[in-house]
C-alpha cells in the first residue's frame, strides 16, 4: 500500500470534516488522514451510492484489494460483503440513518472483525472494522467447554440414577455420610432392616442427632459414644473391612433390636482430604442367635463329652486320635497329649485289630451304619484291658467320611465276671453231673425209652408212674387219670378178654407175664403192642409193685401178616407146581409102563421075526414077501421110535431145559429142511413173513414144537388139496416184558371149536389113521415144551377154512 496514494476522494474528505460539525475548529485534513492511518481500525465510507469514497491503510488488509482499486467502487462489488444478514445490516444503517454494529468475518485479512456503520451527513455510510479474531476464539472456547460440560453433568447423573439402583439392589443395607457425618443417602435394605419408610429417613441428621433414635449400642450392650460410633471411625480416616467390621445392636423403628455388622470406608478428594464415608450394613441378628445357640450345644457338648461316664473320641479317618475324654485316656492309662500322638491301631492288642479293621472297612465303604464289637486295648503300663468298643462315622453333606465317633466303654469287670461265672457253672455242672443218682440217670432212660412203661400198684389197680412216651402214646395225662382201668379201656375190644386174664394170672401167680395187645393210640388207631409185666420186689422179696412195659411191634405184626399171605400164596403155587409134576410123572409113568412092556417087547419080537425070516429064508421066500417082511422090520422100528418119542414127551416135564437166544428164522430153515421130503411131494407152498425176531428159549424143544405144527399144517388138509402155509411172526408187550407170537396159519380142513382144547391132550386125534396117520402126540408136545419154557400156545380155527397154531415166547 503507497502512502502516497489519496485515502479518499475530495468530496469524502469534506464529508469526514463535516462529520464533526461545521463549528469544529479546523484540522488539517492530511493530519486527519495520518491519523485514520495510525489508529487500529480499518475505515471506509461510502456515498449514498454505495461507492468507496474514502478507505484507510488498514482497509486494503480487511477488503483484501488496494484504495486505488477500490475508490469510486460500488461496496457490492466485494464478494464476502453480500452476506445477507451482514448486508441487511449495512443497508438498514444507509437506509434508516441508524448506527448498527455487526461482525464479519475477512477471508483477506483471516480475521474477525466488529463492524460498525455511522450514517455520514448528509448521506453515507462511514464503517469501521475493529479486530476481535481474539475475542471470537475465547467465545468459540467458552461454548465448547459449556457443551462439554453439560456432557459430563449428564453423564454423572445418569452415572448416579444407576449407582442409586444398585446402591438399592443391594442386599446390604448401605449409606453415605457427608464429612460431618450428616446421612446423604441410604437404600432400600437398609431401610428395611431398620425399619424405615422411606418419609422416615434420616436423611440430613448429624450422628448426634441420630444416636438418641437408634439407641446405637456394641455388643456387649454399652451404648456407643459419638466417638465410637462407626461413622464416626470412618470419618476419621479408619477402613472397616470384612476382616475387621464393627458390630453393633440399634433399635429399629418398631423398638426391636437388631444385631448389625458394620463395614466401611472414608471417602476422599483427589487432594486426600475425606469428604464423607460410605457405610455397608448387614443385618446379622439371626446368625448372631445362632451362633450363641450353636456356643451354648457346643459348650453343653463339650460337657457331655468331658464328664462322659464313658471313653470317647473323634478319630481320625486314618486312626489317629482326634479328641479323647478324660474317660478314655484313664481307660488306656495314657495322658491326653501323649495319647493324641497314637492312633487307635498303635494301642490295640494286635490279635484282635484285624476284627476292627474289617467292620471300620465297612463302616467306612456305607455298608453298615455303626458297629459294636469287643476288643483288648494295650494300656500303658502294658497291661490288657477288655473294651467294648462302639463306632460310628460322621460324613459332611457330600457324603465324604470325614472322621469316626468311638465310645469305648470299660468291660473289664464284667469280662471277669463272665468267667467267673463260667468256672462256676462249670463247677457246678461236674457237682450236679456227680451227684446225678444211678437211679436218677435211671429214670432219665425210663423217660426216653421209646417203649411206653407204666409203674403200677402192686395189686396192679393203679398206675404210679408213666413215662413220658406213654403219655405222647395215650395222649393221657399220667398225673389225673391213675387208675389201670385207663389201660384196660385203651385195649382192642377182641383182645381185652386175653389181655386181662393175662394180667390176671401174673398178679395171681406173682410171675411175669408177656402178652400181646392193640392199644388205642391218642390218633384213634390201634397198634399191636407186646406187652410185658414184671414184679417190682422189696428187699424182703415183697412185691412192691409191677413193671410194665410195651413195645410197639405194629410194623412187625404187619410185616409178619404180609409174610404169611406170601407164604399162604407160596403154598398154592407150589401145591400147583406138585400136581403139575404129579401129572407129568403120571404120564410118563404111563407111557414108559406101555413102552416098556406092552409097546417095545412085541415090537423087538416083531423085527427080530422078520428080520429072521429075511435071513433065513431070504433065498426062499418070492420078492414080494422079502419086501414085506423088510417093511414088517422097518415098520417096528418106526414104531420103536415113536416110543422113544414119547418117553422125550414124558421127559420134557423133567428135563432141565436151559433157555437162551434162539433165531426163529433158522429154526423154521430147518424144520423146512427135514420136511423137505413131504413139501416136494405134497407141492406145499410155504410162506415166511420176515422179519422173524429172536426169542428166549430152548433150542431142542423148540425145534421139536415147529416141525409139529409145521408138519400137522401140510398133513390137515383136504384129500385133493395143496397145503398152504404161511408163517409170522409179531412181538407185543406183556407181563412187563416183550414177548413174540409165531403164528403158522394153514388153509387146512380146519377144527371144530369143541375139538380144540382136545387136540393138546396126549394121545387125542380127530381123525382115524387111514385118512390122516398120527400118533395124537404132537400137539401135546407141542404145549408141554412151550409152556415149560414159559410161553403158550394156541388155535384159532375155522373148519373147512384153515387153522392158525401160534406160540408165544419171551423175546430175546
Ligand atoms: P397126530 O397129528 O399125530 O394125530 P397131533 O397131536 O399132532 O396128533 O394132533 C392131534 C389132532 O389134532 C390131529 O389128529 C388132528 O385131528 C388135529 N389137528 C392137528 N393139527 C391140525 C391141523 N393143522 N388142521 C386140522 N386138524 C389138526
Amino acid at each position: 500500500m503507497s502512502s502516497d496514494a489519496p485515502n479518499a476522494t475530495p468530496e469524502a474528505r469534506d464529508g469526514l470534516l463535516s462529520m464533526n460539525g461545521s463549528a469544529a475548529p479546523h484540522i488539517d485534513t492530511a493530519f486527519l488522514e495520518a491519523i485514520f492511518d495510525t489508529i487500529d481500525l480499518a475505515v471506509a465510507a461510502f456515498d449514498a451510492d454505495w461507492r468507496y469514497i474514502y478507505l484507510n491503510d488498514r482497509a486494503e488488509h480487511v477488503l483484501g484489494r488496494t484504495r486505488r482499486a477500490m475508490l469510486g467502487q460500488v461496496f457490492w462489488d466485494d464478494a464476502e460483503a453480500v452476506e445477507p444478514a451482514y448486508a441487511e445490516a449495512l443497508r438498514r444503517a444507509m437506509s434508516q440513518r441508524e448506527r448498527v454494529i455487526t461482525e464479519r468475518y475477512s477471508s483477506y485479512s483471516g480475521a474477525w472483525y466488529e463492524v460498525l456503520a455511522l450514517p455520514l451527513a448528509p448521506c453515507g455510510l462511514v464503517l469501521t472494522y475493529r479486530d476481535i479474531t481474539q475475542r471470537k476464539a475465547a467465545e468459540t472456547e467458552r461454548d465448547r467447554l459449556l457443551a462439554q460440560t453439560h456432557a459430563a453433568r449428564q453423564a454423572a447423573e445418569a452415572r448416579a440414577a444407576e449407582l442409586d439402583a444398585v446402591f438399592d439392589a443391594l442386599t446390604d443395607g448401605a449409606a453415605v455420610y457427608d464429612a460431618s457425618g450428616r446421612m446423604l443417602r441410604l437404600n432400600r435394605t437398609l431401610r428395611e432392616v431398620m425399619g424405615l419408610d422411606a418419609g422416615a429417613a434420616p436423611l440430613g441428621d448429624t450422628i448426634r442427632e441420630r444416636l438418641p433414635r437408634f439407641l446405637p449400642r456394641d455388643e456387649h450392650g454399652r451404648p456407643f459414644t459419638s466417638e465410637r460410633f462407626p461413622v464416626t471411625r470412618l470419618l476419621r480416616g479408619e477402613v472397616l473391612d470384612e476382616q475387621h467390621p464393627a458390630e453393633m445392636i440399634a433399635r429399629r423403628a418398631d423398638g426391636q433390636d437388631r444385631s448389625l455388622n458394620v463395614t466401611g470406608s472414608p471417602l476422599r478428594d483427589s487432594a486426600g482430604h475425606i469428604t464423607g464415608a460410605v457405610a455397608i450394613v448387614r443385618d446379622i441378628t439371626e446368625q448372631r442367635d445362632l451362633m450363641r445357640e450353636l456356643a451354648a450345644s457346643e459348650a453343653r457338648f463339650r460337657a457331655i463329652f468331658e464328664r462322659a461316664a464313658v471313653g470317647l473320641a473323634r478319630v481320625g479317618l486314618d486312626g489317629q486320635w482326634i479328641e479323647v475324654n478324660q474317660e478314655l485316656c484313664r481307660i488306656v492309662g495314657y495322658p491326653r497329649d501323649e495319647l493324641l500322638a497314637l492312633t487307635f491301631q498303635d494301642i490295640t492288642y494286635p490279635p484282635d485289630l484285624e476284627s476292627d479293621l474289617a467292620l471300620l472297612r465297612d463302616l467306612s465303604q456305607g455298608r453298615i451304619p455303626s458297629y459294636a464289637l469287643e476288643k483288648r486295648y494295650v494300656r500303658k503300663d502294658g497291661s490288657l484291658i477288655w473294651i467294648l468298643l462302639t463306632v460310628s462315622l460322621v460324613r459332611d453333606e457330600a457324603g465324604t467320611p470325614l472322621y469316626y465317633i468311638s465310645a469305648v466303654e470299660d468291660v473289664e469287670a464284667r469280662k471277669r465276671l463272665e468267667a467267673e461265672r463260667e468256672a462256676l457253672t462249670a463247677a457246678e455242672h461236674t457237682a450236679r453231673m456227680a451227684a446225678e443218682t444211678s437211679e436218677a440217670r435211671l429214670a432219665t432212660l425210663v423217660a426216653t425209652l421209646p417203649q411206653l412203661i407204666l409203674v403200677l400198684t402192686p395189686d396192679s389197680q393203679h398206675i404210679t408212674f408213666a413215662n413220658a412216651r406213654w403219655q405222647e402214646y395215650t395222649g393221657v395225662d399220667p398225673t389225673t387219670a391213675i387208675s389201670s382201668q385207663v389201660v384196660a379201656r385203651r385195649v382192642y375190644p377182641d383182645d381185652v378178654a386175653a389181655f386181662t386174664a393175662a394180667r390176671e394170672r401174673a398178679v395171681a401167680a406173682e410171675e411175669p407175664t408177656t402178652m400181646e395187645a392193640r392199644f388205642l393210640g391218642a390218633d384213634g388207631i390201634y397198634r399191636w403192642f407186646i406187652a410185658h409185666l414184671r414184679p417190682i420186689r422189696g428187699a424182703d422179696h415183697v412185691i412192691t409193685g409191677w413193671f410194665f412195659s410195651a413195645t410197639d411191634i405194629d410194623d412187625l405184626k404187619q410185616t409178619q401178616e404180609r409174610l404169611e399171605a406170601l407164604t399162604a400164596t407160596l403154598e398154592v403155587r407150589v401145591a400147583e407146581r406138585t400136581a403139575a409134576l404129579e401129572e407129568a410123572n403120571r404120564d410118563l409113568d404111563a407111557f414108559a409102563h406101555t413102552a416098556a412092556h406092552d409097546l417095545r417087547a412085541p415090537l423087538r419080537g416083531m423085527e427080530g421075526f422078520a428080520q429072521a425070516l429075511i435071513e433065513d429064508y431070504g433065498a426062499t421066500l418070492d420078492p414080494l414077501a422079502s419086501r414085506y417082511a423088510e417093511r414088517i422090520a422097518a415098520a417096528a422100528r418106526t414104531m420103536d421110535a415113536l416110543i422113544q418119542d414119547l418117553l422125550a414127551y414124558a421127559q420134557l416135564g423133567r428135563a432141565d431145559i436151559r433157555p437162551g437166544p434162539v433165531s426163529l428164522a433158522q429154526m423154521i430153515t430147518r424144520a423146512r429142511e427135514q420136511l423137505a421130503e413131504v413139501i416136494a411131494r405134497t407141492g406145499a407152498k410155504i410162506t415166511v413173513e420176515e422179519p422173524l425176531p429172536d426169542v428166549w428159549a430152548n433150542s431142542v424143544m423148540l425145534q421139536q414144537a415147529l416141525l409139529n405144527l409145521l408138519s400137522n399144517a401140510l398133513l390137515y388138509v383136504a384129500p385133493d388139496a395143496t397145503p398152504e402155509v404161511h408163517i409170522s411172526a409179531a412181538r407185543r408187550e406183556g407181563a412187563g416184558r416183550p414177548w413174540v407170537r409165531l403164528t403158522v396159519s394153514d388153509r387146512g380142513i380146519g377144527i371144530a371149536p369143541e375139538h380144540v382144547e382136545r387136540i393138546f391132550q396126549p394121545f387125542e386125534r380127530l381123525h382115524g389113521a387111514e385118512a390122516y396117520p398120527g400118533t395124537g402126540i404132537g400137539l401135546a408136545t407141542v404145549r408141554r415144551g412151550i409152556e415149560r419154557m414159559g410161553g403158550h400156545v394156541g388155535v384159532e380155527s375155522e373148519p373147512g377154512l384153515g387153522s392158525r397154531f401160534w406160540i408165544e415166547l419171551p423175546e430175546a
